[in-house]
């Protein structure tokens, strides 16, 4: 969704448009502070559209960085930096950077719920997603227009974990942004607020259940998302339901 979406950037976004698996890689430091490094291209998710960022290790010749944030920057990616050892690296050196995989597949599998049980209600009740908070144990989702009462929320949650055991593929691409404008169902992008010039768009497409624009991480396959377990539902103003779910295992 466009929630979710990343524009094109000075630092390179290498997950994109279809590795999400990629957690051990090596890159060039293109400037090193205090307090975060930035690299030629980067495998960490930085902070966007609801997903949170990366964690992991950046080594090189001498010194290490634990990174505890990733953020973008003015078309940079930062890599911002927890605990330092050694002396930071100069801008050329050659770093090996590790993500922490638990943390990222984790993230990935939720943001995946997060575009099923979007699709179950876009489908079944006209809603759309207002918002989305993942984390990594406890997600949530903002409708509207709607109002659930208990019964819809079992349903949901039924109907989300018989597609996640239909077990479709998922397939993330570049696609020419009219293409996607004439693809993509009412309700589910709201693409009028992804500006013109980005083009194409990388979409996520759950092959015969979903598609949207997306710049998030995602599995290959639903089956890897578990089950979901809706754990609760609060009205959030007039006609705004959020339900929060957890996944297992
Ligand atoms: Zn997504």
């Amino acid at each position: 969704m466009w929630l979710c979406f990343v524009q094109p950037l000075m630092t390179e976004l290498l997950y994109l448009p279809d590795d999400d698996t990629t957690y051990s890689f090596e890159a060039t430091v293109e400037t090193a502070t205090e307090e975060y490094l930035v690299l030629d291209g980067t495998y960490f998710y930085p902070e966007g559209g609801g997903q949170p960022a990366d964690y992991g290790t950046i080594s090189w010749d001498g010194g290490e960085a634990s990174i505890t944030d990733v953020r973008k920057d003015h078309g940079d990616i930062h890599h911002v930096i927890g605990d330092l050892a050694g002396p930071l690296p100069t801008a050329g050196t050659t770093v090996s950077a590790q993500i922490d995989a638990d943390r990222r597949e984790r993230l990935t599998r939720m943001h995946t719920a997060q575009h099923v049980v979007s699709r179950v209600v876009l489908d079944e009740y006209g809603a759309t997603t207002a918002g989305n908070q993942i984390h990594e144990s406890r997600s949530r989702i903002d409708f509207e227009t709607v109002e659930f009462d208990e019964a819809d929320v079992e349903r949901i949650e039924r109907l989300s974990n018989e597609a996640i055991e239909a077990d479709y593929g998922v397939v993330k691409e570049n696609r020419p942004r009219q293409a996607v404008e004439a693809e993509v169902d009412d309700g589910r992008a709201l693409l009028d607020l992804i500006p013109d010039s980005v083009d194409p768009l990388r979409v996520v497409e759950i092959e015969g259940f979903d598609m949207c624009p997306c710049g998030g991480t995602h599995v290959n396959q639903l089956g890897e998302v578990g089950t979901v377990t809706i754990t609760d539902r609060t009205s959030k103003g007039k006609d705004t339901e959020r339900i929060e779910f957890e996944l297992t295992p």
